[in-house]
């Protein structure tokens, strides 16, 4: 059997007096490539952030290979697990070679500067993302699609084992969500990254994944291949909209039924 990379067992979550995770248990096994989907405020960013342990959730249990979260120490798990929050919250002047050596941080001691190796790191990083040849701009003026490379490549400096990323495409255009899966496919496939992306485009999920997570209201709905889990019935109920769905090179295709 393959290796659990994370487990979550019975984990709850509330904000304030709202329930948003809700006894809910994931199995993260390497090297997935799992496209969390559901729909809005159904708790997909909320979970994410357990899995970074950006926030700790109200009950149940965390393991990050074999050990319970709360014993690893804070820095190695920073190694390991990197979590790219939705949009690009970066109001500084920085350029995009300093974002990336950013993601070096995690492996710095206190008051200590990068070395040749951190920075041999953040160029192979952004040879993989394919943004080296505008790494003297600033992160502020350049595309959406690049910002995104330069958020992975950022995740990827910091070399780590399981990458989260909280809707990498939503705010790109047809080409770039191509790119950035194509890229995210690349790290699972020949760097046997393990990645989980919350994302909105069930087609996407569909062609690139090896699993997909259905939430709704902080419950899993369905977890496994994408074949088993783009059902009609259950996209149907959970999203509340009529759907069509086809298949096409053995995957499931699918948008909203138009005309009726
Ligand atoms: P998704 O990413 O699937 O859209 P979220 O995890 O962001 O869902 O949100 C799940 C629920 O938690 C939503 O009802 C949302 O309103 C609520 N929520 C998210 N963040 C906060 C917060 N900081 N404070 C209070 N409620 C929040
Ligand atoms: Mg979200």
């Amino acid at each position: 059997m393959t290796p659990l990379k994370m487990e979550l067992e019975n984990i709850s979550f509330t904000y304030n007096i709202k329930p948003v995770l809700n006894d809910l248990s994931v199995f993260i096994q390497e090297n997935d490539f799992i496209g969390l989907i559901g729909p809005n405020g159904s708790g997909k960013s909320t979970l994410l952030k357990v899995m970074s342990a950006i926030i700790k959730p109200d009950s149940g249990s965390i393991k990050f290979k074999g050990s319970e979260t709360r014993n690893i120490n804070k820095k190695n798990f920073a190694q390991s697990v990197s979590w790219i929050p939705q949009g690009h919250p970066m109001v500084f002047p920085f350029k995009v070679s300093e974002v990336v050596l950013m993601g070096r941080h995690p492996y710095l001691s206190p008051l200590s500067f990068e070395s040749h190796e951190d920075f041999k790191i953040s160029q192979r990083a952004m040879q993989t993302t394919m943004t080296s040849h505008f790494s003297d701009r600033l992160f502020n003026e350049i595309s959406e699609g690049e910002k995104q490379r330069v958020m992975i490549a950022s995740a990827l400096a910091q070399n780590p084992e399981l990458l989260l990323l909280d809707e990498p495409t939503s705010a790109l255009d047809l080409k770039y969500q191509i790119e950035i899966m194509s890229i995210l496919k690349d790290l699972n496939t020949n760097h046997k990254m393990t990645l989980v992306v919350a994302m909105h485009d069930l087609n996407l999920a569909s062609r690139f994944c090896n699993r997909i997570i259905l939430l709704n209201d902080g419950k899993i709905v369905s977890d496994g291949t994408p074949l088993k889990v783009l059902q009609k019935d259950i996209l149907e109920e959970v999203y509340g909209i009529e759907l069509d769905l086809y298949s096409k090179n053995g995957h499931t295709l699918i948008h909203p039924t138009i005309g009726k």
